[in-house]
């Protein structure tokens, strides 16, 4: 019978974090990277779903500029673990819509985050939602290629994140 002494538990715990460390990182390389205009009257959501789905892929960042007709975004109450919807139904800038794309329950997923000016000079912003509807867009996206980037389900945050 091995005896539990305190310096095999502690070698022990230093090895996991070894582990931990020596984990090998997610690399990515840039396949191809593009500019497109995104359609007046379209989702703004579905919009940059659509444009890297065209292109065969399930991996990629994105930035956008332009316009919205009316949005709606949300922040994420950490307490609930629920979304917060907001809705603007006004005319306002894409200062900054950025994010990236992967794989979600075996499909094509979009996280974006984007801040709206609006005509006094005020910004808002949040979590992309579809309900968002673009007057003018110019996207700039970048297609990944590595290993598949897949969101799970994680306990701590409520939030499908990417696997570890
Ligand atoms: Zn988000």
């Amino acid at each position: 019978m091995v005896k539990d002494t305190g310096l095999s538990r502690q070698k022990h715990e230093f090895k996991s974090r070894w582990d931990y460390f020596e984990k090998p990182m997610a690399r990515y390389t840039i396949k191809e990277t593009f500019l497109e205009r995104l359609q007046n009257g379209e989702d703004l959501y579905r919009s940059i779903r659509d444009t890297f789905q065209r292109r065969g892929t399930t991996m990629g960042i994105f930035f956008a500029i332009g316009a919205v007709r009316k949005a709606i975004v949300a922040f994420y109450d950490q307490g609930k673990k629920t979304y917060e919807n907001m809705r603007f139904d006004e005319s306002a800038e894409i200062l900054s819509c950025t994010g990236n794309i992967s794989i979600t329950e075996g499909d094509i997923s979009v996280h974006g985050h984007i801040v709206l000016g609006f005509k006094d000079g005020t910004t808002k912003g949040g979590h992309l939602l579809e309900g968002t509807t673009i007057f003018a867009c110019e996207l700039f996206g970048i297609i990944l290629e590595g290993e598949p980037l897949e969101r799970i389900y994680d306990e701590i945050t409520g939030l499908k994140l990417w696997s570890p």
